[in-house]
């Protein structure tokens, strides 16, 4: 695995984990009950691969629709599921670039069949990566008209998954710095003028 994608990858466990740890703490403080056996946090954590099997897909967040005809690397769909013996709650983030509401409800009803987690004790993200299968249509791409049905089955999975592993918890941190990876995108054709985007701003 090539350098840059690996630090990618790493970043990107280091800020959900953050934000899982955060989220787990806010829902703790909600909810003042007894903490769970010896007072032990338990964290199950799974990743599972996203890729489409079918080709070609509609890629969408660009100004037209594209297809791709292969993949370059592989969409994974992660899931952490916590519980400190008296609340459990799951947070999934995926690889895509938007994710509508039907299909995350749809998700979540799955996943909580199998895990009991109550389904507004779930929270599903997008990396918002402009480069994955279109589940809704945006700007100009409409949504791919098979992967959606395909995603959901392995949202709710890989939640399972992660719900399966629950195991004492262990807190850590980590910090780099990933400069490649931030750019202005603001229109910028002559030094000493900035023009206007497509969308005016
Ligand atoms: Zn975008």
């Amino acid at each position: 695995m090539p350098d840059k994608r690996l630090r990618s990858i790493v970043n990107l466990i280091i800020l959900v984990a953050a934000i899982s740890v955060a989220v787990a703490r806010a829902a703790v403080a909600r909810e003042p009950k007894a903490p769970g056996e010896n007072g032990q946090l338990r964290v199950g954590a799974f990743a599972m691969d996203v890729t489409p099997t079918h080709y070609p897909v509609i890629v969408n967040g660009m100004f037209e629709e594209r297809t791709a005809d292969r993949d370059v690397d592989p969409l994974f769909a992660r899931a952490f599921v916590f519980d400190d013996g008296s609340t459990r709650i799951a947070i999934a983030v995926v690889d895509s670039c938007m994710l509508p509401r039907e299909l995350l409800d749809a998700a979540k009803t799955e996943a909580s069949k199998h895990t009991g987690i109550p389904v507004d004790h779930m929270l599903i993200s997008a990396t918002h990566t402009h480069s994955a299968p279109a589940s809704m249509g945006c700007l100009g791409s409409r949504p791919d008209p098979d992967y959606p049905a395909f995603l959901v089955p392995r949202i709710a999975r890989v939640i399972q998954k992660a719900n399966d592993k629950l195991q004492p918890a262990q807190v850590g941190f980590a910090k780099l710095h990933a400069p490649n990876y931030t750019y202005c995108r603001r229109y910028i054709r002559r030094s000493d003028r900035v023009f206007k985007d497509p969308f005016g701003d």
